[in-house]
């Protein structure tokens, strides 16, 4: 079985809130899913990328506006392996504010955090998950509102399988 995984980050990237004020927003959390398994706060010194394994589908290249299909269940697909190769790359923790990628539509080389991964990922320096939350709804604005007053800031939502 897959697991799912609810990451929530902040919208400005280099957001990074206090440590008492992410506590409070990770008990929240496991609190809004009592059913969930883990519920983990994570900061990192610099841009880190965030992921959503499998759920991501598609791309849009910032530079000629195209969109590439991400699939990974076909064969020689064009856009499945430039996100494999690029996915190497991410996961060596590189600099992401210098890294250039080789697009998979056009040839150009893009800034990785110019990418439009349609919702599927995210950028940021601090973020909020719990693992197999089991919730159909997913998160309510409700809930939402109360972890952003915690955390002083506007958060995205951003589901992954693994
Ligand atoms: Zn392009």
């Amino acid at each position: 079985m897959s697991d799912q995984v609810l990451k929530l980050v902040p919208k400005d990237k280099y957001f990074v809130p206090e440590i008492n004020s992410a506590e409070k927003a990770r008990e929240l959390l496991e609190g809004f899913f009592p059913d969930g398994e883990q519920a983990e706060v994570k900061f990192s010194d610099s841009v880190r990328f965030i992921d959503s394994g499998s759920n991501l589908e598609k791309i849009t290249c910032s530079l000629c506006r195209k969109s590439t299909d991400i699939n990974p269940f076909q064969e020689n697909d064009i856009g499945t392996e430039w996100w494999y190769e690029l996915d190497e790359i991410l996961s060596s923790s590189p600099d992401l504010q210098a890294l250039n990628v080789k697009m998979p539509c056009c040839g150009q080389y893009a800034a990785i955090q110019s990418v439009d991964f349609c919702g599927s990922a995210s950028f940021s320096m601090f973020e909020l998950c719990i693992w197999n939350p089991y919730s159909d709804d997913g998160i309510s604005k409700v809930q939402l509102l109360e972890l952003e007053g915690v955390l002083g800031c506007k958060l995205k939502q951003i589901w992954a399988r693994y």
